[in-house]
């Protein structure tokens, strides 16, 4: 019988499609199609150097396998074959196996990444219907400035499906194909969008999608959608993401934290909760940083929004002598975010700058101290049930 191996793979309905794992691999053993991202088991090291980088968790893959799965195979996939029994023979392997990897993959997890898995109550999305291979032609339905600040052009984008079935649940991403080619003569990658439009539609019953993107100087695929005029047309692919979802639960409770376009997702989930239980829910609380309230999305918006149904933390990095981001706030209000962390129905989502992470992990560790408990075990619990969700690029 061949030794067992534990091969890595890649989880084909978690996957948003980013291609992160893709460009950070150092020799090359990740590669896609047009439908999805696969590890060659020939030339993977296991160096672990894509895991903490995937802003889904889907790359956290291993399946123990006498014989590996080919890239035909993970090609083939919708979802990940189930660890297949390989019966008493193996079971030292494996667990041998394991120990090595377990240390491994602590190692890789260290920050604040990890795992994700979907909140239990949350409905089942769907993922992947339009791939690059076959992506789907939305007609652009509007385009509107969501900034005042002459430097940072944020766009809120609707997008209309007509006829094409487009179902996304809050806190999905979809993603835009650039028109045109890259330097190789290949078609551009598709770039991934957070929609910020709840599962109904931007306008109730319409089938429509909104993105909220931020037009970055040099960047090829925002300033394509940032001049986008009505009626013009875009290829689209997705939905993907399945973990970072709102629960269905109404007394669900939220604490979501976000910088700049980071907010796309809170805005799906606050019309979402506005639209079905209104004040009636658990609650949800906000901290939303942003240069200025001028380069804050939505900033009118969102200050009309009741506080029954959301409670806003708008933290400016740019006004004033002092700067101040969502980590300096959490820690100002230590008390509403403890109360929030002691609650077994409370949900945590962060989304937008990567570097937020570090900051943010670090106003968590020291509430969890002043709850006299330690915030990586609490995290844990959290992620496991489902309650703990980052995305950051
Ligand atoms: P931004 O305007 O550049 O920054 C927003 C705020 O975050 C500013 O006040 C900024 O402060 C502050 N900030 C900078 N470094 C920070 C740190 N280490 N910790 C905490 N706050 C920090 O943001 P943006 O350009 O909109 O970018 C948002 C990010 O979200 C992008 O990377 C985007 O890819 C990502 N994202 C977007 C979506 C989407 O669908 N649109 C979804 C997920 C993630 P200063 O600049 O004053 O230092």
């Amino acid at each position: 019988m061949t030794a067992p191996v534990k091969q890595h793979l890649i989880d084909p309905e978690i996957c948003i499609r980013c291609y992160t794992c893709e460009m950070t691999c150092p020799i090359g053993a990740i590669q896609h199609d047009d439908t999805n991202v696969v590890v060659d088991p020939e030339t993977c090291n296991s160096c672990m150097d894509c895991i903490p980088v995937c802003p889904t968790g889907s790359i956290d893959e291993w399946r123990v396998v006498t014989t590996p799965y080919s890239l035909d195979e993970q090609y083939g996939w919708d979802e990940l074959p189930p660890q297949e029994d390989l019966g008493e023979a193996s079971a030292g392997g494996i667990e041998a196996l394991d120990e090595a990897m377990a240390a491994l993959l602590a190692e890789a997890h260290a920050g604040a990444g990890g795992k994700s898995r979907a909140p239990a109550s949350a409905a089942k999305p769907s993922v992947n219907l339009y791939t690059l291979g076959k992506p789907a032609t939305a007609k652009v339905q509007g385009n509107y400035r969501l900034t005042d600040d002459p430097e940072h052009d944020v766009r809120h984008i609707i997008l209309d499906f007509g006829a094409l079935p487009m179902p996304v649940l809050e806190g999905q991403s979809i993603g835009i194909i650039p028109p045109g080619e890259d330097a190789e003569g290949n078609p551009h990658l598709p770039r991934l969008y957070s929609v910020s439009s709840p599962r109904d539609g931007e306008r109730p019953g319409y089938n429509n999608v909104s993105l909220t993107v931020k037009r970055e100087g040099g960047g090829l695929c925002s300033n394509f959608v940032c001049d986008l005029k009505p009626g013009d047309t875009v290829q689209v692919t997705g939905p993907f993401g399945a973990t970072f979802l709102l629960p269905d639960d109404a007394q669900a409770r939220l604490l979501m934290i976000c910088t700049g376009t980071g907010s796309a997702p809170m805005r799906a989930f606050t019309m979402r909760r506005n639209r079905t239980v209104g004040g009636r829910s658990g609650g949800m609380v906000m901290f939303f940083g942003a240069r200025t309230p001028e380069s804050l999305p939505y900033f009118g918006p969102l200050k009309k929004v009741p506080s029954d149904l959301l409670e806003k933390h708008l933290v400016y990095s740019r006004v004033g002598e002092a700067k101040e981001y969502v980590q300096d706030r959490m820690m100002a209000e230590e008390e509403r975010v403890a109360e929030l962390l002691s609650d077994p129905r409370t949900h945590v989502y962060v989304c937008g700058l990567r570097g937020m992470e570090d900051g943010v992990e670090r106003a968590f560790t020291s509430v969890a101290e002043s709850m006299g408990q330690s915030w990586v075990a609490l995290r844990d619990v959290m992620r496991d049930e489902g309650r703990y969700h980052v995305e950051t690029y």
